[in-house]
């Protein structure tokens, strides 16, 4: 039991569900650690759960579609006390919803879904201890989403997992208002953490926590340090320093903020992974104005070079719209040309969609879901062609791998590692009871398709202590 205050705390359950970017993954990290301080655990079973959280998105239409359906569900949780003898649910149990979506539309999701208790924003993440609390004094139906005013960006890595690997926030929000997206909206302006603290962390985390892999998050992670005289590329090479690390990858980048200093430090750090997600959105300058991306395709051709001459083994992934509004068939095949030309190792490709409160929003579009869905599966089965050369290249080569999950393919035993250029593997073990869970090894790449690699172990170099 823990007592906060005059509440008495007996260990319960959260169940938690994560929509979205791996910012919302770490930030339902952070929730949980928090929740530990009363008490709760995890539970991957929504009938045990005390408490019930929802850490939304607002980006895809997807994404809020789910998030709607799912919170709507939540209405037969919340009938009487106790527990259901039919079905076995627990009631009374408390619902939240945090993120990107509560943070624009806290007070109508608590008037519409009368089994929401409360809602929260994306700057009021790490007083979720404060919110729970007042639950169970026994407040409900309100809405925190306020921002955070403090100058100063400031936190520590929080973890609830035993894996090597850490995500590791070091700036939040966006200053770019790009025309389709409403993340400056839920996310507020950009704000980073101090070169100094992101090191010491990160050191901690090696030093206390065996952490060898890193992921630096932001929305627009290569702005970090702007509004300190700091930089990624800085950060970077302090962090390449710090023994016991053995890769460090950051995503996600705006093209207009790649410095020279960073294309430099992706052919000095030896530790930055190789491997850049870099959002290009579209082939077509006069898309790309629309959409307020302020840079050109040649510029972004120009940064793919400068990256790969930094650094030969670079493999670059990107974010692509289809159908962004009033798109002409050229405009989209300019998009099919760049395929050509930035050879591309993978491409999250979407298909438009309005976010309410943007400009695209407002814009008139003469453009049909059908022509979108058609642009889009024309995207995808050109990348299918150019994904399946680039790693046909790697048949025969070998690669060192960190083995981060073990399945089964057709009845047959597979383990399943990441290569630096963020490429997933998979290897028969070489003695079906052995745990490779967290090794690092070497494999040989056999066979590859556009969306797989398969491999044969040549060297398992074990778990680093
Ligand atoms: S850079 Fe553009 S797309 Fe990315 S988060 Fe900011 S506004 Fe959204």
């Amino acid at each position: 039991m823990v007592k906060v205050g005059e509440i008495e705390f007996p260990p319960r359950k959260v169940w938690l569900k994560t929509y979205g970017c791996q910012m919302n993954y770490h930030d339902t990290e952070r929730i949980l650690s928090h929740l530990s301080n009363l008490n709760f655990t995890k539970t991957e079973e929504q009938s045990e759960a005390d408490l019930v959280i929802f850490n939304t998105c607002a980006v895809r239409d997807l994404a809020n579609k789910k998030f709607y359906s799912h919170l709507g569900e939540t209405k037969r949780l919340k009938t009487d006390p106790g527990v259901d003898p039919e079905t076995g649910l627990k009631k009374n149990v408390v619902i939240a919803a945090g993120g990107c979506i509560a943070q624009t539309e806290g007070k109508e999701l608590l008037e519409k879904y009368k089994q929401l208790d409360f809602a929260f924003g994306t700057d009021v993440i790490d007083n979720i201890g404060e919110m729970v609390y007042r639950t169970y004094a026994g407040e409900r139906k309100f809405s925190v989403t306020t921002w955070d005013r403090s100058e100063n960006y400031s936190i520590e890595t929080k973890l609830t997992h035993g894996s090597p690997l850490a995500f590791v926030n070091i700036i939040k929000g966006c200053d770019k208002f790009c025309s389709y997206c409403i993340v400056p909206f839920t996310r507020g302006r950009e704000k980073s953490r101090r070169l100094a603290e992101v090191v010491t962390d990160v050191r901690r985390l090696v030093e206390y926590s065996g952490i060898q892999e890193v992921m630096l998050l932001g929305q627009n992670v290569n702005s970090f340090g702007k509004d300190n005289g700091e930089s990624l590329a800085q950060l970077l090479l302090e962090l390449d320093a710090i023994e016991g690390l053995e890769r460090i990858r950051y995503t996600t980048s705006h093209p207009y903020d790649v410095t020279d200093e960073l294309v430099e430090a992706h052919g000095t750090a030896k530790k930055l992974a190789n491997h850049l997600h870099l959002p290009v959105q579209s082939g077509s300058n006069t898309v790309l104005q629309r959409m307020l991306r302020e840079y050109t395709v040649e510029h972004y051709l120009g940064l793919l070079a400068k990256m790969r001459k930094a650094n030969p083994e670079l493999v670059v992934t990107t974010d692509i719209i289809a159908g962004f509004p009033n798109e002409t068939e050229e405009e989209h095949r300019a998009t099919l040309r760049l395929l050509d030309e930035a050879q591309f190792d993978f491409i999250y490709g979407y298909a438009f969609s309005t976010r309410k409160g943007t400009k695209a929003a407002r814009m008139s579009d003469v453009l049909t879901d059908d022509i979108r869905g058609r642009r889009l599966r024309e995207i995808l089965a050109k990348q299918m062609k150019i994904q399946e050369n680039l790693r046909g290249q790697m048949v025969g080569k070998t690669y060192r791998v960190l083995v981060e999950e073990k399945g089964s393919a057709k009845g047959v035993l597979k383990w399943t590692g990441r290569t630096s250029c963020h490429r997933l593997v998979h290897f028969e073990p070489a003695e079906a009871q052995k745990d490779y869970l967290w090794h690092w090894v070497d494999v040989e790449i056999t066979s590859a398709t556009a969306l797989s690699l398969q491999a044969n172990l040549i060297r398992d170099l074990g778990k680093k202590p």
